[in-house]
């Protein structure tokens, strides 16, 4: 039945038949098929929305990856369609591949709003996402002897046809220097085994006249289209920074113009129901700022309350603050938004005026407290002539939240210990949690149809809790034995994709130990690396060493401004081009740095993984999500106290992960007499090992990387102290910790308990509960049956 229809879009959009058709035109015939077969329940749950209160994710972010396979396993038809298509010699997995990842974002950030959709959906709750539709999004990355290259992301080039546009929805956003029209565009969020289907809302810039007839008439074509460009530049490319803000206008003008386009829809669909009054606005919606990026949302709402609303800047503030609520996502000092007051004076004078209005209003509220001065000072919202973002956040909401347990407390006593004693009503924790459909059932079908027949009548899909009843088999070898089998499976279907797209063959039995997260020095991919040049010459030593053969994989992008964060992929790709091709290692050693990973290629990595690497920094880690896929596919973690990684191992046990390093405290307790110099001096493996970057064993091209990064660890460099994330400190523990891995792994099926066990402790994880947490405490909102 479904292939009537896709034979029908063939044929209208391409003019050509199954016989005929490329795999690219079947897939976005089969999409156009899916999203004509949830038309009426997305209209329908629209339309039971309007009358209920509803939540709204205002992200800047929506890594989003692929939608087919999602939507088809979503919607229950993935097995049918795959058994029709392949009657018609189509493979459906082939044609998912021809899907480009909606790459809308930087990593974790953006994939937990994705994740946040697709959990709202499935519960039935009336959450819709709002963020900008950006033409470019993160940079597709490969390399070039040894280092990072970049280049656009032209994820549009073949159409989109999980999306609509809605000319008539369009909204006006006023800067200083002129007129933008925003154009939304919305896609379908299915919830799995439901009917609701909720909404993406991304907003396209565009001019208000296509170009200047006038001018073009008079020859002067490129003057005619300035204006069009101009306007389209706001939502031409996704800000490739992570943990880094790079206060540039253009970024703010895209912050302002999807929150703008965003409140102005949400005051003018309020109006429609309530009339004028506003005070009931927020029991209509609550909306959510992910991060500080869309935090000028506080000042825009109160400029349409007050400008064209007439309402008091009291009353206005009010219904603000009851509105929004606001998740911090990292306490790192050079990631908290500020913004120059110049820019916004410039560019959203009236924006400016209420924000220092605001500021005022707090500064005389903190007076009124018995504040003195200097904490004032210390607090206030614009201060040196920049605008903290994160303290308009914590000030113009009733709810701000961290996303883990750990990153909670440290919030509130240390980063933000005065915001803290000041509303502590107000902070709450959300520990992340991840999706199990596309992290499990989608990704992992063989883990994930063992895990139904184990668990009987469970709906584990939508009730991830259930996997604690799996602690019934922890000790059944045969149930053991075919999870081993299973990983296998996914370790082969890993390499032979490796081999397709990176040109390298990795063995499947040997440990896969992997690394995959956005590049940083807190992520400490450096420590990894420093781990593997440790294996390295203890096998030129004595190469008859007895280890488990190891693959060591990566994957990670760098900010392209990041110099530090590229040589440390520059050092990691000299490393696997001499430990590769060194035949008195590369029997039992192996490093592969995988190019341009993203959410579809992490789909085929988390269900081949035997080690999970979580080895950031203590303290600096908010949460993480990666740890909760490695866990959720049955792999133990090796890692560091930080973040969720606390949670994981109380849900899953200490003695079924690897813990090490130091713990927050720990670094607290040395931070001030730390001497990295004399940690190198004591240990002369970690030197020699630190040495390569200098003495000539790797070759940086002549740009100086590897210099810095050695400089970095010992002589301190621009901000920072002298290995500022303990990288030499936590090395001896963190090679004890992987000797036990290696001793651990050889009894299979002790390791495949250990396996087990992170699976059944997984069911916290889901961002099913997350998502319920925010609905119960933060939003007050009820499920709607469509
Ligand atoms: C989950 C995910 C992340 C986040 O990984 P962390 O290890 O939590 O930093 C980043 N990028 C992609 C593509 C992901 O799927």
């Amino acid at each position: 039945m479904m292939i009537e229809s896709v034979k029908g879009f063939l044929k209208s959009e391409f003019g050509t038949n199954l016989d005929k058709a490329t795999e690219q035109e079947v897939y976005y015939a089969l999409s156009k098929t899916v999203m004509s077969q949830i038309a009426d329940q997305w209209r329908k749950t629209k339309e039971a929305q309007s009358t209920q209160k509803q939540a709204v994710y205002l992200s800047a972010e929506f890594l989003m990856g692929r939608a087919l396979g999602n939507n088809l396993m979503n919607l229950k038809l993935y097995k049918d369609i795959e058994a029709e298509l392949s009657e018609l010699k189509f493979s459906l997995n082939a044609l998912e591949e021809r899907e480009e990842d909606a790459g809308l974002g930087n990593g974790g950030l953006g994939r937990l709003a994705a994740c946040f959709l697709d959990s709202a959906a499935t519960l039935d709750l009336p959450l819709n996402g709002y963020g900008i539709r950006y033409d470019y999004g993160i940079f597709k990355q490969y390399f070039k002897d040894g280092f990072q290259k970049e280049t656009a992301d032209h994820w549009l080039k073949n159409g989109d046809p999980w999306s609509i546009r809605r000319e008539n929805e369009a909204q006006i956003v006023r800067f200083s220097d002129g007129d933008i029209k925003a154009v939304p565009y919305d896609t379908p969020i299915v919830g799995y085994d439901t009917s609701t289907v909720n909404t993406l809302r991304l907003w396209k810039a565009e001019p208000l006249e296509p170009f200047d007839f006038e001018l073009f008439n008079d020859q002067e074509y490129d003057e005619a289209v300035e204006k069009k460009n101009r306007a389209e530049d706001i939502s031409r490319v996704l800000y490739p920074n992570d943990s880094e803000e790079k206060g540039k206008i253009l970024r703010l003008k895209q912050q302002y113009f999807f929150v703008s386009a965003s409140l102005q829809e949400l005051v003018a669909k309020f109006k429609k129901t309530h009339g004028k009054h506003f005070d009931k606005f927020p029991e209509v919606y609550a909306v959510q700022l992910n991060d500080t990026h869309p935090v000028v949302a506080i000042p825009e709402l109160m400029r349409i309350l007050i400008d064209e609303e007439n309402l008091s800047f009291k009353r206005a503030w009010e219904i603000s603050r009851k509105t929004f609520a606001y998740t911090n996502h990292t306490i790192l000092q050079e990631a908290l938004e500020k913004w120059w007051v110049g820019f916004y004076k410039e560019l959203l004078p009236r924006i400016y005026e209420l924000i220092e209005k605001i500021d005022k209003q707090f500064v005389a509220e903190l007076k009124h407290a018995g504040y003195e001065k200097a904490q004032i000072e210390a607090m206030r919202i614009i201060k040196d002539n920049m605008i903290h973002m994160a303290y308009l956040a914590i000030y113009g909401t009733h709810a701000t939240n961290g996303v883990a347990a750990l990153h909670t407390e440290i919030l509130k006593d240390q980063e933000l210990k005065e915001w803290y004693a000041l509303y502590p009503q107000r902070f709450q924790n959300k520990t992340n949690g991840i999706t199990q459909r596309r992290w499990l059932k989608l990704a992992n079908r063989e883990l994930s149809d063992m895990i139904t027949e184990l668990l009987g009548n469970s709906n584990w899909a939508k009730e991830l809790s259930d996997l604690r009843k799996l602690e019934d088999y922890k000790s059944d070898e045969a149930v053991l034995n075919r999870f081993l089998a299973i990983k296998k499976a996914k370790k082969i279907e890993l390499a032979e994709y490796i081999k397709e797209v990176e040109g390298i063959e990795i063995d499947p039995n040997s440990i896969f130990d992997i690394q995959i997260k956005r590049l940083h020095e807190y992520k400490r991919q450096l420590l990894n690396a420093f781990q593997i040049l440790n294996l390295y010459f203890d096998l030129k030593e004595n190469p008859k060493l007895d280890i488990v053969p190891r693959t060591f994989i990566f994957g990670a992008k760098a900010a392209p401004g990041y110099f530090r964060a590229k040589g440390i992929i520059k050092f990691i790709n000299e490393i696997a081009r001499k430990v590769n091709n060194d035949p008195d290692v590369n029997a039992k050693l192996k490093v592969v740095f995988v190019s341009n990973y993203r959410v579809s290629y992490a789909e085929k990595l988390f269900p081949a993984a035997d080690l999970s690497e979580q080895i950031s920094t203590a303290g600096k880690e908010a949460s993480g999500t990666g740890n909760m896929k490695f866990m959720l596919n049955g792999t133990p973690t090796i890692g560091t106290l930080d973040g969720a990684n606390v949670e994981i191992v109380e849900e899953a046990g200490l003695e079924n992960n690897y813990i090490f390093g130091l713990k927050v405290e720990e670094i607290e307790a040395i931070k001030e007499s730390y001497d990295p110099v004399a940690v190198l001096e004591s240990n002369p493996r970690l030197k020699q090992i630190v040495e390569t970057l200098i003495d000539g064993t790797f070759d940086d091209g002549g740009t100086g990387m590897f210099k810095d990064l050695y400089d970095a660890l010992l002589e301190g460099a621009t901000w920072h102290t002298a290995d500022n994330y303990f990288v030499l400190q936590d090395f001896d523990s963190y090679v004890a910790a992987q000797k036990q891995v290696d001793a651990d792994y050889r009894d299979r099926l002790a390791w495949a308990q250990k396996c087990w066990m992170n699976i059944c402790g997984a069911g916290k994880f889901s961002s099913d509960r997350t998502i319920k947490e925010y609905a119960n405490d933060i939003w007050h909102i009820n499920r709607i049956d469509v």
